[in-house]
Parts: structure tokens; sequence; C-alpha cells
């Protein structure tokens, strides 16, 4: 910590200040353009510092705030940069962070949320919303994927943007998958059991959602209580979730579903590194191919990728899911290219339960065609 504070004093002149304030934790206050002073801290601790012998590197997060005029007193300036500099700890890493006052009002939003959120998942303010999947080739209803929203008593409708950051650092994602699960699968029972739709769902799940040691038995179940079949459920994971090596839960997780006859699909391809190997050690049966894949399309290079990745997908007998379709250029393009499914605003937006259920009764049984006018004016969230 010495070598540390003498490396930082030297980033001030001598009528500045640099002190240390706390185990690890130090202030300067100097009257250099704050780009300037970053650049010099960091310059300062880049190289390892020797100690006994013993080359110790160091990185440091640095909170940090601009004084003007408008500036409180110096109890109010230095818990500011605290707030700044606790909240870049946060993140991790050898980063820097200047102090807002909207710093300060998402931190409270996130704060409200997540104290907030085991409510909202009891009392039913957690829904799924559902997206129809449509085969590409003749238009007919698919499946439908579900998309959690959450109907917030004061804050209105909030997307998964919002708040599954709060519930992933709240440690909550994997009840909130479940939840979101089982009023998905009470719902889809329901229309089941009217004979409106057989349906197939496509469920989000959370990389520690598949890694949960009690995921099967939790998930089994509910199956069974909802008399829906294995080969009506797709589970669909982004690349994070296979990132360990073989003997891990998530791994064996996903072999447990496979076995039970889910079917498994990688989301969010080709936007991620490191998947082709993957793709073949993993029992998976389809891919997503992500939006920005999509909607360049039928533009040249895009178009390239597009190919060389259905030609991968045959190869391994992978089926394929394009989303983000929004015009009809875009679904004859995939068609022609022999992508089977797709899904996007050009056919439905995600819809509450009520909305896709009426929707059902017009759509279930006729093909879905992308207006020429083009989509999502029926829009919701
Ligand atoms: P995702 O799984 O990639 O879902 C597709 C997202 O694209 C959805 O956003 C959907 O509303 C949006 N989308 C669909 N078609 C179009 C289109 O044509 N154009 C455009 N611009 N957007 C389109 P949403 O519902 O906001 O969900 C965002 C992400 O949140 C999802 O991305 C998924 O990663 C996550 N998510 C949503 N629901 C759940 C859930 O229940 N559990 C978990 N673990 N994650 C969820
Ligand atoms: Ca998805
Ligand atoms: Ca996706």
């Amino acid at each position: 910590m010495i070598a540390v504070g003498q490396a930082l004093r030297s980033c001030v002149d001598d009528d500045q200040m640099a002190a240390r304030v706390g185990g690890d934790e130090f202030v300067l206050i100097s009257d250099e353009p704050t780009a300037h002073l970053l650049k010099r801290i960091s310059n300062g601790l880049i190289d390892p510092f020797e100690i006994s012998g013993r080359r110790i590197q160091v990185s440091a997060s640095i909170g940090h705030l601009q004084i003007d005029d408008a500036s409180g007193d110096a109890s109010t300036l230095l818990a500011d940069a605290e707030f700044a500099l606790r909240h870049v700890k946060s993140l991790g890493g050898h980063r820097a962070l200047g102090y807002s006052s909207t710093l300060r009002e998402g931190q409270d939003l996130q704060e409200h949320l997540q104290r907030d959120l085991a409510e909202a998942m009891r009392s039913g303010q957690i829904e799924p919303w559902f997206q129809p999947q449509v085969r590409l080739a003749d238009g007919q209803l698919h499946g439908a994927e579900i998309l959690v929203r959450w109907q917030h008593p004061t804050r209105g409708l909030l997307t998964p943007d919002v708040f599954l950051p709060v519930a992933e650092r709240a440690g909550m994602m994997v009840d909130l998958d479940h939840a979101v699960w089982e009023r998905a699968m009470d719902l889809a029972h329901g229309w089941q059991t009217a004979g409106l739709w057989q349906p197939v769902l496509s469920l989000n799940a959370a990389p520690e959602t598949i890694s949960d040691p009690l995921l099967i038995e939790r998930f089994l179940i509910k199956l069974h209580r909802h008399s829906i079949g294995a080969d009506q459920i797709v589970i669909e994971v982004i690349e994070d979730t296979l990132i360990d090596g073989k003997d891990d839960m998530a791994t064996i997780n996903i072999d447990s579903l496979s076995e039970a006859g889910i079917k498994l699909e990688l989301d969010d391809f080709g936007t991620g590194y490191g998947f082709l190997s993957k793709l073949v050690k993993l029992p998976i049966d389809g891919i997503k191919l992500d939006r920005s894949l999509i909607s360049p399309l039928p533009e040249k290079s895009t178009d390239t990728v597009v190919r060389a990745m259905l030609a991968l997908a045959t190869e391994l007998g992978l089926h394929v899911v394009a989303e983000g379709i929004e015009d009809a250029t875009q679904m004859r393009h995939l068609n022609n290219l022999g992508c089977g499914y797709g899904q996007g605003f050009g056919f439905a937006r995600p819809m509450p339960p009520d909305a896709f259920a009426a929707w059902l009764g017009e759509h279930a049984e006729r093909p879905i065609n992308i207006p020429a006018s083009l989509a999502g004016k029926t829009a919701q969230a």
C-alpha cells in the first residue's frame, strides 16, 4: 500500500492532495483535467511493484467527479466520489467511472426493483408473453417463444432488459425462470384442453437455471402436472451456458433434458465465438439465428454468412429458427435459403396471454403472412 501511495502521490503536484483513507482506498484532489489525471494514474500503476523481490501487479477501480460551482460541500463530494467508486468496484477490473446524478438514480431503481421482485413473482406481476414462431415454407404456426414481462404496479410494463440484470445480481434468476415457465404451462394447458392449440413452447433459460442441480426434478414435475409432453418443449440456452467443462452441472443437465426428449436450441447464434465445437459435442437440436444476421438481409455479406450457417446446420442435422424477421423480403429470402422457421415483428410481436389467446383463435389453423404494409402495427412490447 505504501508503494501504491507513493505512485499516486507522484501523480499530483506538491500543492495538491493524495491521501490514503481506508485499507486500500486513496483520495486524490487535483486541478488537472480529469482525463489527463486518469491517464497518469493508470500509467503509474501499469508496471508491477517490486516488493521484497516479488513482482506484484495491481489494478485500480477509480470513482471520480468534477468539482464545479454547483458542487456541494466537502463531505457530499466525498460521498459522491465514494458512490461512483462502489459502483465501479462492483463492475470489477481496472476501470474508472465518473459520478453523475443519473448513476445514483439508476442505482436507486435497481435497489427498488430488487426489493419488489420477490413479491412480484408471488403476486403474478411476472407474466409470460408469447411470440409466435412460424414455419416459413407454408406460414403455419409452429410454436411460441415465452418472453418475460413485469407488470409493475407503479412503474408500468417492464421489459427484461430492465429487470433481468437485477434478478441476476439478486441470485433470483432460477426462481424467475421457473415462475415464468410455470405460468406459461398453466396457460398452454388451458388452451390445449380447450382445443385451441396444441402448444409448442420455447422457454428461455438463464445459465444459472441450466446449472441448477434441481433443474431436472423441478422441470419434469411441471411438465407432468400440466400434461405437456417433452416433445412440446424447446429450451433456449445461450452460449455462456456451455462454457465450462464436460462434467459440469450444465452439461449433465443438458444431457438429461435431451434424454427426456426435450429439444435444445442455441440462442443468439452468430454473435459469439467458439460455438462450433459446442454444437458438435452437445445434444443441441437447433440454432436461433440472431436478429443482427437477419435485419441486413438480403445484403450480400450477411447473406453469405447466413448461407454458410444454414449449410453447417444441415450438415449437423440441426433445425434453424431465424429471429427478428420484420418484412416479407427477409421471410422469402430465408425460406429460399432453406431456413425452416421464423419469428419476428413481421409475423407478430410478443403478446400478453389474453391477446395471444385471441390471436390463436384467428391464426392457429391458418397460414400467417406478413402484410405487405409491414408488420408490427399491432405492436405490444
Ligand atoms: P431473446 O431470447 O433473443 O428474445 C428475442 C428478443 O427479440 C425479445 O426481446 C423479442 O421481443 C425481440 N424481438 C422479437 N422479434 C423481433 C423483431 O422482429 N424485431 C426486433 N427489433 N426485436 C424482436 P425481449 O422480449 O425484450 O427479451 C430480451 C431478452 O431477454 C431475450 O432475448 C432473452 O435473452 C431474455 N429473456 C426474455 N424472457 C426471458 C425468460 O423468461 N428467461 C430468461 N432467462 N431470459 C429471458
Ligand atoms: Ca430466446
Ligand atoms: Ca435470441
